[in-house]
């Protein structure tokens, strides 16, 4: 029998932090044997809240480094398929099907938007960064994923899938399946800013590549308990980011119940609490780094890995709209069409 399916991914906006690693990327590494696993470059996500050139100019950079990020984090390309959203023309016909199965008042709920619209300073809703969940309905169904590996911020987008997979199958017969959500072992990760969400827009976030030196002075600016403003004063460990980091982060148990044992009793500074969190950060960083640097030395390998990767997820769109359009009656007159219209471009071809 066939692997059941996972597909998730990323907006390349720049490299990934570790919000992105416990809340998705880790379950990504996880499953890949278990699974068929699709990796979206979600770039025209990114048109939602950047549409400026400048920024679609940064796109191409921003992939490799994420897709750096994955192989350094262990995502294997001969098991799983990396893909560039944009180079697959299918999810734009989707997108538009898909658009006729959800109401806006409906999406006009989902609480995530509302953040990401304020987030990039827009008073009022761009179309398309409404239809975000619409548009990534489209991307999760496309390779007909059983699974979507993702953080709490995306559960709702997920629902909506969900929604408008049963609607259409409830309209024209069963072309996709239903997919879960699987939220990551940190559902979201707070900031070093404390701010409830590490994002790269709020600047709030430790890279996965990040040097060890910057590393460690991004832990000792880290939000702590603020009332605590000397060691011999008792702290709060509960919601505190750096404990928080030290359960997720540091694997000597021991030693961080000793440290929020003596952080309650204020028998410890902020500077050592800091220091070992670095330390144990840096540690689990450390061969991370190392795949990585090893992966970017070898000269065109990203670009292939994402070539290869469109290729065949081309392949699986086409496919899949295939199905849909056929499922929808759409397919007799299209057909004819697009016979009519190679004919057409020989004749074009020979003048
Ligand atoms: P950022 O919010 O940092 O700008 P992003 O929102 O652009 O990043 P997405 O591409 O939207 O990143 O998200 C990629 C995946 O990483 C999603 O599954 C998302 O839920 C997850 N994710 C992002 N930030 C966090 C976090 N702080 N904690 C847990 N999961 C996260
Ligand atoms: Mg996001």
């Amino acid at each position: 029998m066939d692997k059941k399916r996972i597909l998730t991914g990323d907006r390349p906006t720049g490299k990934l932090h570790l919000g992105h690693y416990v809340g998705s990327l880790s379950s990504r590494v996880r499953l890949q044997d278990e699974y068929d696993c699709f990796f979206i470059i979600a770039d025209l996500h990114t048109l939602t809240t950047k549409p400026a050139k400048e920024d679609i100019e940064r796109i191409s950079d921003n992939a490799r480094e994420m897709v750096l990020d994955y192989l350094a984090c262990g995502i294997d390309p001969s098991k799983s398929t990396i893909y560039l959203q944009s180079a697959v023309s299918e999810i734009y016909e989707l997108n538009l099907i898909f658009e006729m199965m959800v109401t806006v008042p409906r999406l006009q709920r989902i609480p995530s938007l509302k953040d990401m619209a304020k987030g990039a300073n827009l008073t009022e809703m761009p179309l398309g960064l409404l239809g975000y969940p619409v548009l990534q309905a489209g991307d999760i169904l496309m390779p007909r994923a059983n699974l979507v590996p993702v953080g709490k911020d995306n559960e709702s987008h997920v629902e909506l899938t969900r929604e408008i997979a049963r609607r259409f199958n409830y309209l024209y017969g069963d072309v996709f399946p239903i997919p879960d959500v699987l939220i990551g072992e940190v559902p979201t990760l707070v900031g070093i800013d404390g701010n409830a969400k590490m994002s790269k827009s709020l600047n709030n976030s430790i890279l996965i590549s990040e040097s060890e030196k910057d590393l460690i002075k991004k832990v000792n600016s880290m939000y702590t308990d603020p009332n605590r403003i000397r060691a011999d004063i008792p702290g709060k460990v509960e919601g505190n980011p750096v404990f928080i980091y030290h359960d997720i982060f540091n694997p000597n148990k021991a030693e961080v119940e000793d440290l929020k044992q003596r952080y309650e009793t204020g028998n410890v500074g902020d500077v050592e609490v800091k220091q070992k969190l670095a330390t144990a950060l840096n540690n689990f960083l450390e061969p991370i780094r190392e795949k990585r640097n090893e992966f970017e030395s070898q000269n065109g390998l990203v670009d292939e890995i994402i070539y290869e990767g469109t290729l065949k997820m081309r392949e699986e769109a086409r496919q899949t709209v295939l199905a849909a359009k056929k499922a929808m009656g759409l397919t007799g007159i299209w057909n004819k069409i697009s016979r009519k219209a190679e004919k057409y471009r020989k004749t074009q071809d020979k003048k």
